[in-house]
């Protein structure tokens, strides 16, 4: 494939990932734009395999295939709750690339240097040129290798293999700081000495860094951790593509790299939470380590029966789900519940926490595969003002997201965070299992509330339980 012809099918993929992104913004839309990406992609890699000076063609098949298989995979494997998980070791992935590619780079720049090969890239650059082509190995290095380890560590988070607290070096943010400067000083003799030596030792630092980074950050600060990581893989991604002087990995990079800042940012917004101090990495730290999980006062108990019997007696219903949902799979005989509700003029709707669940989007997606109507899905924002006219919210195995401490407890490691304000109903059931904390480790005051009751046992028994009422 000549060059030319190269560049317009760079230009149709980045077309159709710009396109992709537009439709992943609208649930309505977010299949088609899953659609636009996978052609997108498919086109880039064809183009890319088809291209003239593309070397090496029966082992990169033999990878790409490998690769492949391990992707479909896991792709069948992977529980939704583990969602999270795989996101961010896929982040860490991309993040390991470009290190690996910016070794090679390195590598391959002071070989030719060594010995120039006439018509190879790197000898065709000026002093000015190459100097540049070293800052970009220097960047893509490190931004990858503070990416792979953190991505490691918010994976074992996620799944729980460790602790979710807060954990910072003995130094605090000065320690992170020193660490980073000292790789970032490494980074600067590479880029003067052309040592390798050098880059080893700024990478490991930045796998150091990408560590402390994220122990430092607090369980319930996660969810913007991963799309912070999600970005910096696209920075990474798009100085790997100038590194190879590749145009459509400069653009997905880019892209990946903005709409993960944007989406950071959003959620951080929607937390109540500095968006710079999530970027240093001090998220969480300073509230979140004060861990209150000992029991408020006496909570009361209902069975399925009366639960029932409250939804058969009420005029409106918000129905507000978190992680709990997503393990119990309850999301389908809720739906069942809902339309019984429908059918006898009951207002039913659902409140969603912009982080409910474990990453962003959770429970919309887990909605959206039981087919309830996009239009009595709510944000947070739209219907926080209409608890007070609610007659009964059920609260399904969410926590974090509806724990009135984060608005009246100042010393809570969610004060600020904004959450559902469920407890302002006439009456809220509680869906869990226990009276075991969420995420955030924190106990919840709802669950004392004068007007609130716990239904205990796994949601999709208890919502199957209900259904048998009706
Ligand atoms: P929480 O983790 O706060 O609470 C989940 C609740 O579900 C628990 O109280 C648990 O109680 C209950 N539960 C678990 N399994 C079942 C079951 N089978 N049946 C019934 N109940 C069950 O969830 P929220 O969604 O309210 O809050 C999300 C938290 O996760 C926040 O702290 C958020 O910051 C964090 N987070 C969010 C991410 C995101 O992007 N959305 C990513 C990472 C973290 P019990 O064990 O007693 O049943």
């Amino acid at each position: 494939m000549s060059q030319g012809l190269l560049v317009s099918a760079y230009l149709i993929s980045a077309l159709l990932f710009v396109m992709s992104l537009a439709g992943l913004s609208r649930q309505e839309s977010a299949k088609t734009g899953s659609l636009y990406g996978m052609v997108g992609m498919a086109v880039a890699v064809l183009a890319t395999l088809g291209h003239a000076a593309t070397e090496g063609l029966t082992l990169i098949t033999l990878l790409m295939m490998a690769g492949a298989a391990i992707g479909l995979y896991l792709a069948k494997k992977v529980e939704m709750t583990e969602m999270p998980q795989l996101v961010a070791i896929l982040n860490g992935f991309g993040g390991l690339a470009a290190v690996l590619i910016g070794f090679s780079s390195a590598i391959e720049a002071i070989n030719l240097r060594a010995a120039p090969i006439v018509g190879k890239f790197i000898v065709e650059l000026s002093p000015t040129e190459q100097l540049i082509h070293s800052i970009e190995i220097f960047i893509g290095i490190i931004i990858g290798a503070i990416t792979f380890s953190g991505s490691v560590v918010a994976c074992l988070k996620l799944n729980g293999s460790i602790n979710s607290r807060p954990a910072s070096l003995p130094g605090g943010h000065w320690a992170n700081l020193a660490v980073i400067a000292a790789a970032i000083l490494m980074g600067v003799v590479y880029v003067q000495q052309d040592s390798i030596l050098a880059l080893v030792v700024m990478t490991a630092l930045a796998f150091v860094f990408g560590i402390t980074l994220v122990m430092g950050i607090g369980g319930a600060d996660m969810p913007v951790v991963v799309s912070m990581l999600n970005a910096y893989s696209g920075i990474a991604a798009a100085a790997t593509g100038f590194m190879l002087g590749n145009n459509l990995l400069i653009i997905t990079g880019a892209m990946v790299g903005s709409s993960g800042a944007i989406l950071s940012y959003l959620m951080c917004a929607a937390m109540n939470r500095s968006f710079i101090s999530v970027i240093l990495g001090g998220f969480g730290t300073e509230s979140g380590t004060v861990v209150s999980d000992g029991e408020q006062g006496e909570h009361v108990e209902i069975n399925v029966e009366d639960t029932a019997e409250l939804l058969k007696n009420a005029s409106s219903v918000i129905i507000t789900p978190g992680y709990g949902m997503a393990v119990a799979q309850a999301q389908h005989p809720l739906r069942e519940l809902v339309n019984k509700l429908r059918a006898q003029n009951i207002k039913v709707r659902f409140g969603i926490h912009p982080v409910a669940g474990r990453l962003p989007g959770h429970m919309n997606v887990l909605l959206a595969e039981a087919k309830v109507p996009y239009d009595i899905v709510e944000e947070m924002d739209e219907l926080n003002d209409d608890f007070t006219e609610t007659d009964v919210v059920l609260v399904i195995g969410a926590n974090d997201t509806v724990n009135p401490a984060a608005s009246e407890d100042p010393g809570s490691p969610i004060a600020g965070m904004p959450v559902l304000k469920v407890w302002e109903a006439a009456r809220v059931v509680v869906f869990k299992r226990s009276m075991a904390t969420g995420y955030a480790g924190v106990q919840n005051p709802l669950f004392f509330k004068e007007n609130a009751r716990m239904l205990f046992g796994d949601a999709h028994d208890t919502v199957e339980g209900i259904l048998k009422q009706f």
